[in-house]
């Protein structure tokens, strides 16, 4: 206790000390100021750390982090600590609302629960019962995905996605189809012996602490952090050495490294046989329906060939000795030539030199060949070896666990290109020469990957598989192998809203959101009845160009007067921008008021040593009249007789809402949501019967659960005959086969065929040449789509965001302690354009796009690329909008990139507009952006547009 607690008071004058201003504070830090501590998980962002809640009285004093959680290890981030004000912010919504004015009036009523139910099981209904394709689905960023698109399969309808596909779906699909796993949460670079990491580029929202954490520990081990990145800021301010790359030339500069380290014959020959389709033998027909795919025998195995008996044999045969390179001939004539053969002959090309790409990348080439020099120098004089025996899927026994220490990470900005997924399969690639794919020191997959490479699920939603008042016979998404998987009509035509799975986007693994409201007002390719949105903000920042995605929500058909989207269910926590313009909002509750599993069915928590996952417990209860949707989900489940979730006596089958389905849902036999605590003794973990005292397991163990895998099964696990024992046992494979990266992709090649007129599904004459160009099988950069179709003259300079780590998408700035850290954002500048402009630092500036302009105020800086500008992603607000005032700086002086953007790219021969996306996977492609900057003749200190004031809503 100190002297002066006794009188209350802080900081007392003292006539001979120092001036007040010096003395340090004295603070009582003993004070008990709650009664209870609750574990949860945290939904700050999206990395899911294990927090305590401190509550007094039931109202929560404070947030920590949880020291026993495997995710954050006790860290908190300044995101994590601010939920308390997220949880009372006064944008909550406190009653479900139906709309009563015009759509975008604001004009609501309150309605109680049943009402809102029952209104929205009628619409929803009438879809079902006579095409449930009329329903679009769609869902942001919650954490709730294997619920939602099972839910969306047992209603029959094709047209569900997430925000994946206008997030980082391109990377996602670009890493399991070339090795069965992916960046971002599904794997993480071996942080403890790691001693040369890339980074290309990264969400700083996204991915906090866990990368935090794991570049602290290289930091102190003194490992290298390089970071490509045109901006410098957050990682790129603390690594080693960072690389101002131009936007969207990651791609050659990865193929420049790769020329490099093949010209110098720096990689890993033993890697690449074994456990690459490197060996594999392609068909060299020009012409011909079989070209370019595997050559196969009579049981379907590919072929390698073998060089000790100098004939073809099956490439998994642990007899074979194959050849990396060289061309031959079958026994029945037709020529063959390696995967790599072909590989090495793309990239050892003059085009591919550090000098042929210098200038576009704006990296010296010095500067190039000296990263591959290094990276070939770590990986391969600095070789790891850990006393770790195992045995591969051949049965070759290695007595020790090899491993290369270089670890590379990528997020955006390559998945926001046009060219991202190819680029992401050169980053890839890049690994896997290196031989750096779950070896110590490199980069390790988190379970449930690796899984085969690509998934073998496929995406439900043919013609002939809609059908009324009937289930989906499978997901509606899935990986699609060959042309025959697409979504397509006879004639060719996309099947769902957004047009995924179709020639536009045969490899969309995730749909292409972005679109759904533009197709959906133009009904093309058909129209819908109602949209059904949770947690995703499509009237704002998720949209791209914002000025007609608001005309589109509020088009009325001419003859009938109604509105071309007739019906609008939205579910929000928030008074976010979309409520305005939804007919029905059902209010959410916050993360601290649910129940909620981070699943191994989703997107798991797991570490490299081992799977885990966890739950959210109500830490609070809320004093308000909302829900949480999962649950409001499954009783509209219920309340339309969907299969999954009615009884057959017509009872719901998860009356407890989230937390009955948590335990009791099993997608197959013995699995569930979460895999810790099951059985009816709670000691099975992984496949066990549903077990009912399994949520408070979780909430003893610190709501989370994680299993760390025996050593033996730590690494090389594609190839790791254990662990693919293991991962069988537990569900994550359905058989124990290993997985192959697929540095040569035939599923690429097919749709190329189909293309050039093979096979049955061709695209139809207008497509031909787009597939035909991007869908190779073999990685390659081509320059991102806006850039080509607009003059560079007009536009001369990218423009991009960044996202800022004191916020998450649109969140943040709701938040009162986060608006302090961040309240509006700047447009930031290369000193040397700037000056060049004649634009000074706080002039207000236009900003200009071939489709359209802003106006916001600059910021000159000196570690960005001198090409590019940018600003923080997502700190823009509508007026009214988020509880916030209408004076806010987020509205009055904050402003979105958004509205420069099109949806559409400009038109092509013929008049066709594709979507402004990745042509493979139909990833947005918001980085693609170019512009020119202006000072502003108005130099009136208040961003442009500013959209009208929305209706404010209730505060809770
Ligand atoms: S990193 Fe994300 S999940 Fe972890 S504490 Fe921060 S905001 Fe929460």
């Amino acid at each position: 206790m100190n002297d002066f607690a006794d009188d209350n008071v802080i900081n007392p004058p003292r006539p001979n000390g120092p001036p007040q201003s010096m003395i340090e504070p004295i603070v009582d830090t003993q004070i008990k100021t709650w009664d209870e501590i609750k574990t949860t998980t945290c939904y700050m962002c999206a990395c899911r750390c294990g927090i305590r809640v401190y509550l007094k009285d039931g109202t929560v004093k404070y947030i920590d982090g949880n020291r026993a959680h495997p995710v954050n290890k006790g860290v908190i981030c300044g995101k994590g600590a601010a939920g308390i004000m997220q949880h009372y912010s006064p944008a909550r919504l406190s009653k479900p609302l139906l709309r009563v004015g015009e759509r975008g009036s604001g004009e609501f009523r309150e309605i109680e629960w049943e009402e809102a139910l029952r209104t929205a099981t009628m619409w929803l209904s009438e879809v079902r019962n006579i095409d449930p394709k009329k329903l679009a689905f769609f869902t942001g960023r919650d954490q709730s995905q294997g619920l939602t698109g099972w839910w969306a399969a047992q209603f029959g309808t094709p047209n569900y996605a997430a925000h994946g596909g206008f997030c980082s779906v391109n990377m996602a699909a670009a890493g399991l189809y070339t090795f069965g796993g992916s960046f971002w949460e599904f794997g993480e670079p071996d942080w403890k012996h790691t001693k040369y990491f890339l980074l290309f580029g990264v969400a700083e929202d996204h991915a906090s602490n866990p990368l935090k954490a794991g570049m602290g520990k290289l930091k102190a081990r003194g490992a290298k952090i390089v970071s490509l990145n045109p901006i410098r800021t957050g990682y790129s301010a603390i690594a080693d050495e960072w690389i101002g790359i131009r936007p969207g030339t990651d791609g050659l500069f990865v193929g420049a490294l790769i020329h490099e380290l093949l010209s110098a014959q720096k990689i890993d020959g033993e890697y690449l046989l074994r456990y690459t389709n490197s060996p594999w033998l392609v068909i060299e027909s020009e012409g011909a329906a079989g070209d370019g795919l595997f050559a196969r025998n009579a049981q379907g195995s590919a072929l390698v060939w073998d060089a000790h008996s100098g004939t073809p044999m099956p490439a998994l045969s642990p007899d074979a000795e194959p050849k990396l390179m060289g061309r031959f001939t079958l026994p029945d004539g037709r020529r063959v030539v390696t995967s790599f053969q072909l590989i090495a002959e793309r990239f050892l090309a003059a085009e591919h030199s550090p000098d042929a790409v210098a200038a576009r990348c704006g990296v010296p080439a010095a500067t190039i060949k000296r990263i591959a020099a290094e990276l070939a120098r770590t990986a391969f004089e600095e070789q790891i070896e850990l006393d770790i025996p195992w045995t591969d899927y051949a049965g070759r026994f290695h007595a020790k666990t090899v491993g290369r220490p270089v670890s590379m990470h990528a997020m955006r900005g390559i998945s926001a290109h046009a060219n991202g997924f190819q680029t992401c399969r050169a980053i890839h690639l890049l690994q896997i020469i290196l031989g750096t794919i779950d070896v110590p020191g490199g980069f390790r997959y988190k379970a449930p990957f690796p899984k085969p490479s690509p998934p073998g699920v496929k995406p439900a939603g043919k013609p002939g598989q809609v059908k009324p008042n009937t289930p989906l016979p499978g997901p509606p998404l899935g990986f699609v192998t060959s042309p025959e998987d697409l979504l397509i009509c006879e004639e060719g035509k996309p099947q769902r809203i957004d047009k995924a799975y179709s020639w536009e986007a045969p490899l969309a693994a995730h749909g292409l959101m972005h679109m759904v409201i533009t197709n959906a007002a133009k009904r093309d390719p058909y129209g819908i009845d109602v949209l059904f949105m949770y947690m995703a903000n499509m009237s704002w920042n998720s949209a791209m160009n914002v000025p007609d995605t608001l005309k589109y929500l509020i088009a009325k058909d001419e003859k009938t007067g109604e509105y071309m989207i007739p019906k609008i269910i939205y579910s929000d926590a928030y008074a976010s921008e979309m409520v305005h313009y939804a007919d029905l909002i059902l209010p959410d509750t916050t993360y601290l008021e649910r129940w909620d599993c981070i699943s191994l069915l989703d997107r798991p928590i797991s570490e490299a040593d081992g799977p885990a996952d966890s739950i959210r417990q109500p830490v609070v209860e809320p004093e308000r009249d909302v829900r949480p949707f999962q649950s409001v989900l499954l009783d509209l489940g219920a309340r339309l007789g969907l299969p999954g979730m009615t009884r057959l006596d017509g009872l719901p089958r998860y009356p407890g809402g989230y937390a009955d389905y948590i335990v009791n849902h099993e997608r197959a036999p013995g699995i569930g949501p979460l895999a810790g605590f099951r059985g009816p003794n709670g000691k099975a973990q992984g496949r066990g019967t549903p077990n009912p005292e399994q949520l408070q397991r979780y909430i003893d163990n610190g709501c989370h659960w994680f299993y760390e895998l025996p050593d033996h099964m730590k690494y090389y696990r594609h190839v790791n005959w254990a662990y693919l024992d293991w991962a069988t046992f537990f569900g994550f494979l359905a058989r124990p086969e290993p997985v192959i990266h697929q540095l040569y992709s035939e599923p690429l090649q097919k749709f190329r065929l189909a293309a050039r007129g093979h096979g049955k599904i061709v695209p139809p004459a207008e497509h031909r040449k787009r597939i035909e160009t991007h869908f190779d099988p073999i990685p390659f950069w081509y320059p991102p789509f806006e850039g080509e179709m607009v003059s560079e003259e007009d536009f001369p300079l990218h423009a991009v965001t960044q996202r800022p780590m004191a916020m998450y998408h649109s969140w943040g700035s709701q938040n009162a302690w986060l608006r302090q850290i961040l309240g509006r954002n700047w447009l930031y500048m290369a000193r040397e354009q700037a000056v060049r402009l004649g634009i000074g630092e706080g002039d207000w500036v236009n900003v200009i796009s071939h489709h359209g302009a802003i106006k916001g105020q600059a910021k000159l800086m000196d570690g960005q690329n001198p090409e590019t500008v940018w600003t923080w992603n997502a700190i823009g607000k509508r007026t009214n909008s988020w509880g916030l005032a209408a004076d806010a700086p987020e509205s009055k002086k904050g402003f979105l990139l958004n509205h420069l953007i099109s949806e559409l790219l400009p038109e092509r021969e013929g008049g066709y507009r594709y979507s402004n996306s990745d042509p493979i996977t139909g990833q947005a492609a918001w980085y693609d952006l170019r512009v020119r900057v202006e000072r502003a003749e108005d130099q009136s200190a208040v961003s442009a547009p500013q959209f009208g004031k929305l209706k404010k809503q209730r505060r809770a």
